[in-house]
Parts: structure tokens; sequence; C-alpha cells
């Protein structure tokens, strides 16, 4: 079995990853019963599907849409979980130690990764996805630069709300495809047929939003939201962001802050707020009622939410549906 050694750019895996990862690809296509032997009772042990773990919804989902059958994915991160403030269970590092990919959504949102790394040990390839997307700053909120810096957070850096930008999400099923080529290589065309075909499906569903959003004039283009994971959107479909916490679930705002983002509200005309799926909306309800805005609804901000929105295309759709209902 010579496949050749697919080389990526994308890929940021040190080479002596990927060639564990291809060594263990390759010690199961030769001696299939030893590694069902071997291998510990997990439900992600099917035979002959290459086992991936995802530490993202989203990233589950793409798993899903571009593996198809061949690939068995286990996320770890529930949707409606708080990826901020997840803790990974003893659970969590055994399915780790048993795959072969680690799907890391990256740009600091897994605070846990080194020590998650170091527990779950294993011989599995661990792909950066978000490492091989372009970044938006974490803003410092206040653009006039007053004294009110009412949070010096841990987020310096890279905003990790990535997948919020559709032309990021086509580039990490980019990264995906590649990863899962490079572990299961008899399956590539596989793997790239059914990225091809997801891709497409992108594609629609971006046009739909853009068609969605046509309606919104440039100046109702004002999202004020419960944290600030939705930069990415507003770069990609020209709209300016009120925050009223910070990167991160874990920021708080202060009473002061909240005045200036009453103020805000009331100077801009602005006509909705809206909440978040994983966040307590109570300032949200303090806001509203010192500014007259209406709640427009909860938002999806850190991976995917309950029925239409359980997969990342319903859930950029229900997003963009709700702010058009909200704003316009
Ligand atoms: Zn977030």
């Amino acid at each position: 079995m010579h496949a050749p050694r697919p080389a990526s750019p994308l890929l940021l895996l040190s080479r002596a990853a990927l060639v564990s990862a291809l060594v263990v690809a390759l010690a199961t296509f030769v001696s299939p019963l030893l590694a069902q032997e071997s291998a510990p009772a997990t439900p992600a042990g099917a035979p002959g599907k290459l086992r991936v773990v995802s530490l993202s919804p989203v990233l589950t989902d793409f798993a899903k849409e571009i593996g198809g059958d061949k690939v068995d994915v286990v996320g770890l991160v529930k949707p409606g979980v708080d990826p901020h403030t997840y803790d990974p269970t003893p659970a969590d590092a055994q399915q780790v130690s048993s795959t072969q990919v680690v799907l890391i959504s990256g740009k600091g949102l897994e605070g846990y990764l080194t020590k998650f790394r170091q527990a779950a040990g294993g011989k599995a390839t661990w792909v950066d996805v978000g490492a091989a997307l372009p970044s938006l700053e974490a803003p410092e909120h206040d653009h006039d630069h007053d004294d009110d810096h009412d949070h010096h957070h841990h987020h310096h850096g890279a905003d990790p709300h990535w997948w919020h930008s559709v032309a990021n999400a086509k580039l990490a099923v980019g990264v995906i495809r590649e990863a899962f080529a490079a572990a299961a290589p008899a399956d590539k065309e596989y793997f790239a047929g059914r990225a091809a075909e997801y891709l497409e499906k992108l594609d629609a569903m971006d046009k739909e939003i853009k068609v969605a959003l046509a309606d919104l004039p440039r100046d109702a283009r004002k999202l004020v939201t419960s944290h600030d994971a939705f930069q990415y959107f507003a770069k990609e479909r020209g709209f300016t962001i009120i925050a009223i916490s910070g990167i991160s679930t874990r920021d708080q705002p202060s009473s002061k802050k909240i005045v200036k983002i009453i103020n805000q509200i009331r100077a801009d005309k602005v006509k909705a707020v809206f909440y978040e799926s994983v966040e307590n909306p109570k300032v949200i309800a303090e806001i509203t009622k010192e500014t007259g805005a209406k709640v427009g609804g909860s938002l999806v901000a850190d991976g995917l939410g309950e029925g239409a929105a359980s997969t990342y295309i319903g859930m950029m759709k229900a997003n963009a549906t709700t702010i058009v209902q909200g704003l316009k």
C-alpha cells in the first residue's frame, strides 16, 4: 500500500503525527482482527470505519457530511453546551485514546486542550481546523477608547467564532476532507465527492442568506447580542456588532457597560436585541426595558441548536431569519 502522502499546507500537522496516523491506518488495514481484539469496547469502534472525535458540534456536522458511512464520528461537546466553559470528562479522554482523528475548533476556543491532550494520550492525529483559517482579532469592545475597559479578559488574539463566516466554513470542509484522506487514503475519492456536494449546499445556503438579508437597509444592520460571537458574520454581511459581554461567555458586563449599551441602542434606534441559546437572558431583559427595543429572539452563537438549527446549514439559516425578522 503505497499511497502518496497528501501534502496539504492547510493541515498543520506535525510530520510525526501524520506518520503515526498513516501507521495506524495501515495497521488497521493489514490486520483488522488484531485491531478489533486490541481496541477497547467503545461505541466508536465499528471495524473498517475511520474513527473521529470532534470537539465542536459544527465540526461534528461537517465530519458526518464529509465522512458519510465511512466514518464514525463522536461529538464530545454536544449542541447547547457552552464550549467556553466545557470541561472534558474521563470518558471523553477514553474516546480520544482509541480514535484516529480528533477535530479541534481552535483559535483558543478549547481552553482545556493542552491538559486534555496529555490526559487522553493515544495515537490520534489532532487536526486544528481553526488554525488553517483566517482570524479576526478579538476586539477590546470600545472603539472610542474611553476608560471603560471593564474586563481585561484572557482572549487576546483571535476570535474563536470563525464558523459564522460561510467562507471559513468552506475552508474548514477542505481541511477535514484532507485530514480524512490522509488518515484513510483508500476512501480519498469518496470523501472528495461528498465534500464537493456539501460545498455546493453551503453555496446555496449562502445565496439564500444574502437574499434574506437584502431586505435590511444598511443602517438597520446593527446586531446587539449577549456575547461577542458574531464578528465573522458581521464582517461578511456588513453588520455592526454591539456586544453586551466579551468574546467568552465567561465575560460579564459591568453596570457601566450596560448603561453605555443602552445609550447606544437609543441613539442608533436599534429595533431589536438578541439573546443566545446557551445564555441567561436577564441582562437582555433589562436593556429592552430601558430602550424599548424588542427581544428579537434567540441566536445560536456557540455551536448548533435544536430542531432545524441542529445542522450547520439549518443553524446559519435560522440565525439569519431571526435577525431579519427582528430588525426589519
Ligand atoms: Zn462564544
